[in-house]
Protein backbone atom coordinates (compact mmCIF):
# COMPACT_ATOMS: atom_id res chain seq x y z
CA UNK A 1 0.00 0.00 0.00
CA UNK A 2 1.72 3.29 -1.11
CA UNK A 3 1.29 5.90 1.85
CA UNK A 4 -0.37 9.24 0.16
CA UNK A 5 -2.83 9.47 2.72
CA UNK A 6 -5.15 8.13 5.02
CA UNK A 7 -6.69 4.77 5.04
CA UNK A 8 -10.12 4.51 4.55
CA UNK A 9 -13.06 2.36 4.74
CA UNK A 10 -12.41 1.67 0.55
CA UNK A 11 -9.01 0.08 1.61
CA UNK A 12 -10.76 -1.74 4.79
CA UNK A 13 -13.32 -3.37 2.90
CA UNK A 14 -11.47 -3.57 -0.80
CA UNK A 15 -7.78 -5.30 0.81
CA UNK A 16 -7.50 -5.09 4.30
CA UNK A 17 -9.76 -7.78 5.69
CA UNK A 18 -8.73 -9.95 2.81
CA UNK A 19 -5.66 -9.64 4.18
CA UNK A 20 -6.23 -10.59 7.46
CA UNK A 21 -7.87 -13.88 6.23
CA UNK A 22 -5.66 -15.00 4.11
CA UNK A 23 -2.80 -14.87 6.76
CA UNK A 24 -4.49 -18.16 8.28
CA UNK A 25 -3.62 -19.93 4.94
CA UNK A 26 -0.33 -18.23 3.56
CA UNK A 27 3.00 -16.61 5.18
CA UNK A 28 2.04 -13.37 4.05
CA UNK A 29 4.16 -9.90 3.67
CA UNK A 30 2.52 -6.83 3.64
CA UNK A 31 4.58 -3.76 2.70
CA UNK A 32 4.53 -0.21 2.44
CA UNK A 33 5.44 0.87 -0.29
CA UNK A 34 7.07 4.33 0.63
CA UNK A 35 9.49 4.14 -2.71
CA UNK A 36 6.35 3.91 -4.54
CA UNK A 37 4.66 7.00 -2.73
CA UNK A 38 7.93 9.19 -3.45
CA UNK A 39 7.35 8.23 -7.56
CA UNK A 40 4.61 10.44 -7.55
CA UNK A 41 5.09 12.82 -4.40
CA UNK A 42 8.80 13.52 -5.35
CA UNK A 43 8.66 17.44 -5.26
CA UNK A 44 6.90 17.24 -1.94
CA UNK A 45 7.94 14.12 0.34
CA UNK A 46 7.09 15.21 3.43
CA UNK A 47 3.99 13.24 4.48
CA UNK A 48 5.45 10.26 3.53
CA UNK A 49 7.11 9.19 6.57
CA UNK A 50 4.06 10.38 8.47
CA UNK A 51 1.12 8.19 6.60
CA UNK A 52 3.91 5.34 6.61
CA UNK A 53 3.43 5.28 10.81
CA UNK A 54 -0.50 5.67 10.30
CA UNK A 55 -0.80 2.87 7.56
CA UNK A 56 1.40 0.29 9.87
CA UNK A 57 -0.79 1.65 12.84
CA UNK A 58 -4.06 1.03 10.89
CA UNK A 59 -3.38 -2.44 9.64
CA UNK A 60 -2.26 -3.51 13.10
CA UNK A 61 -5.07 -1.93 14.31
CA UNK A 62 -7.71 -3.83 12.25
CA UNK A 63 -6.06 -7.04 12.39
CA UNK A 64 -2.66 -7.52 10.72
CA UNK A 65 -0.56 -9.57 13.19
CA UNK A 66 3.24 -9.16 13.40
CA UNK A 67 3.37 -12.45 14.89
CA UNK A 68 1.82 -14.52 11.82
CA UNK A 69 2.61 -11.75 8.78
CA UNK A 70 6.16 -10.63 7.51
CA UNK A 71 5.19 -6.42 8.82
CA UNK A 72 7.67 -4.00 6.92
CA UNK A 73 8.64 -0.47 5.16
CA UNK A 74 10.11 -0.80 1.79
CA UNK A 75 12.71 1.66 2.14
CA UNK A 76 14.09 -0.47 5.16
CA UNK A 77 15.02 -3.89 2.87
CA UNK A 78 17.35 -2.17 0.00
CA UNK A 79 17.70 -5.81 -1.71
CA UNK A 80 13.99 -4.19 -3.75
CA UNK A 81 15.78 -1.43 -4.93
CA UNK A 82 19.10 -3.62 -6.27
CA UNK A 83 16.62 -5.97 -7.97
CA UNK A 84 14.50 -3.11 -9.62
CA UNK A 85 17.94 -1.78 -11.36
CA UNK A 86 18.46 -5.54 -12.44
CA UNK A 87 15.19 -5.90 -13.49
CA UNK A 88 15.25 -2.29 -15.23
CA UNK A 89 17.99 -3.52 -17.51
CA UNK A 90 15.97 -6.00 -19.01
CA UNK A 91 12.62 -4.80 -19.41
CA UNK A 92 12.31 -3.53 -22.58
CA UNK A 93 10.03 -0.16 -22.83
CA UNK A 94 6.97 -1.41 -25.13
CA UNK A 95 5.76 -3.56 -21.54
CA UNK A 96 6.01 -0.65 -19.64
CA UNK A 97 4.39 2.06 -22.36
CA UNK A 98 1.50 -0.14 -23.03
CA UNK A 99 0.65 -1.34 -19.67
CA UNK A 100 -3.05 0.09 -18.51
CA UNK A 101 -2.83 1.13 -15.43
CA UNK A 102 -0.13 3.44 -15.94
CA UNK A 103 -1.99 5.70 -18.50
CA UNK A 104 -4.55 5.56 -15.57
CA UNK A 105 -2.87 6.46 -13.15
CA UNK A 106 -1.15 9.23 -15.35
CA UNK A 107 -5.49 10.28 -15.79
CA UNK A 108 -5.92 9.72 -12.33
CA UNK A 109 -3.09 11.52 -9.95
CA UNK A 110 -4.09 15.17 -10.58
CA UNK A 111 -1.30 18.19 -10.38
CA UNK A 112 2.00 15.95 -10.68
CA UNK A 113 4.32 15.67 -13.21
CA UNK A 114 4.58 11.91 -13.63
CA UNK A 115 6.14 11.80 -16.85
CA UNK A 116 9.33 10.51 -15.77
CA UNK A 117 11.94 8.18 -15.52
CA UNK A 118 11.19 6.89 -12.08
CA UNK A 119 7.06 6.33 -13.18
CA UNK A 120 6.98 4.65 -15.64
CA UNK A 121 9.34 1.88 -14.37
CA UNK A 122 7.19 1.58 -11.09
CA UNK A 123 5.75 -1.64 -12.42
CA UNK A 124 8.78 -3.06 -12.80
CA UNK A 125 9.55 -1.99 -8.85
CA UNK A 126 6.32 -3.68 -8.10
CA UNK A 127 7.98 -6.79 -10.03
CA UNK A 128 10.94 -6.42 -7.58
CA UNK A 129 8.98 -6.14 -4.44
CA UNK A 130 6.92 -9.61 -5.56
CA UNK A 131 9.44 -11.57 -6.95
CA UNK A 132 11.96 -10.57 -4.11
CA UNK A 133 9.86 -13.23 -1.71
CA UNK A 134 9.45 -15.33 -4.52
CA UNK A 135 5.49 -14.62 -3.81
CA UNK A 136 3.87 -17.54 -5.67
CA UNK A 137 0.30 -15.44 -5.06
CA UNK A 138 -0.69 -11.78 -4.74
CA UNK A 139 -4.01 -10.68 -3.86
CA UNK A 140 -5.06 -7.91 -6.24
CA UNK A 141 -8.34 -6.23 -7.44
CA UNK A 142 -8.68 -7.29 -11.01
CA UNK A 143 -7.29 -3.80 -12.30
CA UNK A 144 -4.28 -5.34 -10.98
CA UNK A 145 -3.86 -8.38 -12.98
CA UNK A 146 -2.19 -6.65 -16.04
CA UNK A 147 0.73 -5.21 -13.59
CA UNK A 148 0.96 -9.01 -12.14
CA UNK A 149 1.58 -10.09 -15.62
CA UNK A 150 4.22 -7.84 -16.34
CA UNK A 151 5.31 -9.27 -13.13
CA UNK A 152 4.95 -12.56 -14.73
CA UNK A 153 6.83 -11.93 -18.11
CA UNK A 154 9.70 -10.58 -16.49
CA UNK A 155 10.24 -13.27 -14.17
CA UNK A 156 9.99 -15.25 -17.22
CA UNK A 157 12.32 -12.98 -19.28
CA UNK A 158 14.99 -13.20 -16.21
CA UNK A 159 14.74 -16.90 -16.10
CA UNK A 160 14.84 -17.78 -19.40
CA UNK A 161 18.13 -14.99 -19.92
CA UNK A 162 20.14 -16.62 -16.74
CA UNK A 163 18.86 -19.23 -14.65
CA UNK A 164 15.73 -20.30 -13.27
CA UNK A 165 15.52 -18.64 -10.16
CA UNK A 166 11.49 -16.83 -9.99
CA UNK A 167 8.01 -18.65 -9.56
CA UNK A 168 5.45 -16.77 -11.46
CA UNK A 169 2.96 -15.13 -8.90
CA UNK A 170 -0.67 -16.06 -9.69
CA UNK A 171 -3.22 -13.89 -8.86
CA UNK A 172 -5.65 -14.30 -6.14
CA UNK A 173 -8.86 -12.56 -6.71
CA UNK A 174 -11.27 -12.29 -3.94
CA UNK A 175 -15.14 -10.44 -4.33
CA UNK A 176 -14.89 -7.74 -1.93
CA UNK A 177 -18.04 -5.57 -0.79
CA UNK A 178 -18.82 -2.90 -3.36
CA UNK A 179 -18.31 0.34 -1.23
CA UNK A 180 -18.31 3.59 -3.36
CA UNK A 181 -16.69 6.83 -2.41
CA UNK A 182 -18.75 9.75 -0.98
CA UNK A 183 -19.66 11.22 -3.93
CA UNK A 184 -20.67 7.49 -5.98
CA UNK A 185 -17.02 7.48 -7.53
CA UNK A 186 -14.85 4.70 -6.34
CA UNK A 187 -13.75 5.38 -3.33
CA UNK A 188 -9.65 6.87 -3.72
CA UNK A 189 -7.40 9.40 -1.88
CA UNK A 190 -7.19 11.43 -5.45
CA UNK A 191 -11.10 11.60 -5.54
CA UNK A 192 -10.91 12.91 -1.80
CA UNK A 193 -14.28 10.91 -0.99
CA UNK A 194 -13.57 9.04 1.32
CA UNK A 195 -13.96 8.31 4.71
CA UNK A 196 -10.79 7.28 6.61
CA UNK A 197 -10.56 4.99 9.46
CA UNK A 198 -9.26 7.66 11.69
CA UNK A 199 -11.95 10.28 11.09
CA UNK A 200 -13.65 11.62 14.42
CA UNK A 201 -17.43 11.41 14.80
CA UNK A 202 -17.78 14.99 14.19
CA UNK A 203 -15.47 14.15 11.02
CA UNK A 204 -17.59 11.33 9.87
CA UNK A 205 -21.07 13.37 10.54
CA UNK A 206 -19.61 16.19 7.90
CA UNK A 207 -18.85 13.76 5.37
CA UNK A 208 -22.38 11.54 5.79
CA UNK A 209 -24.48 15.04 5.09
CA UNK A 210 -22.59 15.71 2.19
CA UNK A 211 -22.99 12.46 0.66
CA UNK A 212 -25.57 12.30 -2.62
CA UNK A 213 -29.16 10.69 -2.17
CA UNK A 214 -32.03 9.41 -3.99
CA UNK A 215 -32.62 12.80 -6.26
CA UNK A 216 -36.32 12.03 -7.07
CA UNK A 217 -37.29 12.67 -3.10
CA UNK A 218 -37.87 15.98 -2.86
CA UNK A 219 -40.03 16.12 0.41
CA UNK A 220 -40.25 13.98 2.97
CA UNK A 221 -43.45 11.95 2.66
CA UNK A 222 -42.27 11.29 -1.13
CA UNK A 223 -41.49 7.29 -1.29
CA UNK A 224 -37.48 6.96 -1.44
CA UNK A 225 -35.73 4.35 -3.89
CA UNK A 226 -33.16 3.38 -1.43
CA UNK A 227 -31.81 0.89 -4.18
CA UNK A 228 -30.46 4.02 -5.99
CA UNK A 229 -29.15 5.70 -2.77
CA UNK A 230 -25.73 5.47 -1.99
CA UNK A 231 -26.39 6.22 1.69
CA UNK A 232 -28.76 2.92 1.67
CA UNK A 233 -25.39 1.31 0.61
CA UNK A 234 -23.76 2.29 3.41
CA UNK A 235 -26.48 1.23 5.50
CA UNK A 236 -26.41 -2.19 4.35
CA UNK A 237 -22.82 -2.81 5.33
CA UNK A 238 -23.27 -1.01 8.48
CA UNK A 239 -26.72 -0.82 10.57
CA UNK A 240 -26.86 -4.66 10.67
CA UNK A 241 -30.28 -6.09 11.25
CA UNK A 242 -31.89 -2.49 11.57
CA UNK A 243 -31.41 -2.72 7.64
CA UNK A 244 -35.04 -3.68 7.35
CA UNK A 245 -36.57 -0.87 9.29
CA UNK A 246 -34.10 1.88 7.25
CA UNK A 247 -35.70 0.48 3.97
CA UNK A 248 -39.00 0.45 4.70
CA UNK A 249 -39.03 3.80 6.55
CA UNK A 250 -37.62 5.26 3.19
CA UNK A 251 -39.92 3.62 1.03
CA UNK A 252 -42.76 4.50 2.75
CA UNK A 253 -41.79 8.23 2.73
CA UNK A 254 -41.31 8.16 7.11
CA UNK A 255 -37.98 9.07 7.28
CA UNK A 256 -36.28 11.98 6.09
CA UNK A 257 -32.69 11.99 4.47
CA UNK A 258 -31.06 14.11 6.87
CA UNK A 259 -31.99 11.85 9.70
CA UNK A 260 -31.57 8.83 7.61
CA UNK A 261 -27.28 10.54 7.20
CA UNK A 262 -27.39 11.30 11.36
CA UNK A 263 -28.36 7.11 11.79
CA UNK A 264 -25.39 6.54 9.36
CA UNK A 265 -22.81 8.82 10.89
CA UNK A 266 -23.90 6.75 14.15
CA UNK A 267 -23.32 3.74 12.99
CA UNK A 268 -20.37 4.59 10.68
CA UNK A 269 -18.62 6.10 14.04
CA UNK A 270 -19.72 3.31 16.35
CA UNK A 271 -17.98 0.84 13.70
CA UNK A 272 -14.55 2.86 14.02
CA UNK A 273 -14.51 3.32 17.61
CA UNK A 274 -12.52 0.23 18.43
CA UNK A 275 -10.04 0.46 15.55
CA UNK A 276 -9.13 3.83 16.48
CA UNK A 277 -8.52 2.85 20.29
CA UNK A 278 -6.46 0.50 19.07
CA UNK A 279 -4.55 2.82 16.55
CA UNK A 280 -3.80 4.64 19.42
CA UNK A 281 -2.23 1.79 21.30
CA UNK A 282 -0.20 0.97 18.68
CA UNK A 283 1.02 4.99 18.25
CA UNK A 284 1.81 5.29 21.75
CA UNK A 285 5.60 4.60 22.55
CA UNK A 286 7.41 3.40 19.75
CA UNK A 287 5.65 0.14 19.29
CA UNK A 288 5.24 0.49 15.58
CA UNK A 289 9.39 0.98 15.27
CA UNK A 290 9.32 -1.98 17.20
CA UNK A 291 7.08 -3.92 14.66
CA UNK A 292 8.95 -2.37 11.92
CA UNK A 293 12.31 -3.30 12.99
CA UNK A 294 11.49 -7.05 13.63
CA UNK A 295 9.90 -7.16 10.04
CA UNK A 296 12.53 -5.56 8.06
CA UNK A 297 14.83 -8.07 9.79
CA UNK A 298 12.46 -10.86 8.40
CA UNK A 299 12.03 -9.76 4.94
CA UNK A 300 15.83 -8.66 4.97
CA UNK A 301 16.88 -12.13 5.25
CA UNK A 302 14.77 -13.75 2.76
CA UNK A 303 15.15 -10.64 0.00
CA UNK A 304 19.14 -11.11 0.65
CA UNK A 305 19.04 -14.92 -0.14
CA UNK A 306 17.01 -14.44 -3.06
CA UNK A 307 19.91 -11.54 -4.04
CA UNK A 308 22.36 -14.03 -3.80
CA UNK A 309 20.83 -16.06 -6.08
CA UNK A 310 20.23 -13.78 -8.78
CA UNK A 311 23.78 -11.80 -8.24
CA UNK A 312 25.32 -15.52 -8.69
CA UNK A 313 22.64 -16.10 -11.57
CA UNK A 314 24.03 -12.87 -13.57
CA UNK A 315 27.58 -13.54 -12.18
CA UNK A 316 28.21 -10.11 -10.94
FE1 LIG B 1 -31.30 7.40 0.92
FE2 LIG B 1 -31.93 7.31 3.47
FE3 LIG B 1 -32.88 9.27 1.93
FE4 LIG B 1 -33.77 6.78 1.64
S1 LIG B 1 -34.02 8.07 3.44
S2 LIG B 1 -33.15 8.17 -0.02
S3 LIG B 1 -31.92 5.58 2.07
S4 LIG B 1 -30.75 8.90 2.47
Amino acid sequence: MRPTGPIHLGHLFGALFNWISLQQEYRCYYMVADWHAFMSEYEDPALIGKYTRECVADWLAVGLDPEQSTIFVQSDVREHTELHLIFSTLTPLPWLERCPTYKEQLREIKGRNLLTYGFLGYPVLQAADILIYKATAVPVGRDQVPHLELTREIARRFNGLYYPIFPEPQPLLTESAKLLGLDNRKMSKSYNNFIALADSPEVVREKVRGMITDTRRIRLKDPGHPEDCNVFNYHRLFSGDRIGEVEDWCRNGRLGCTECKVRLARVLSDFLAPFQAKREYWLRDNRIKEVLKTGAERARTVAAGTLAQVRKAIKI
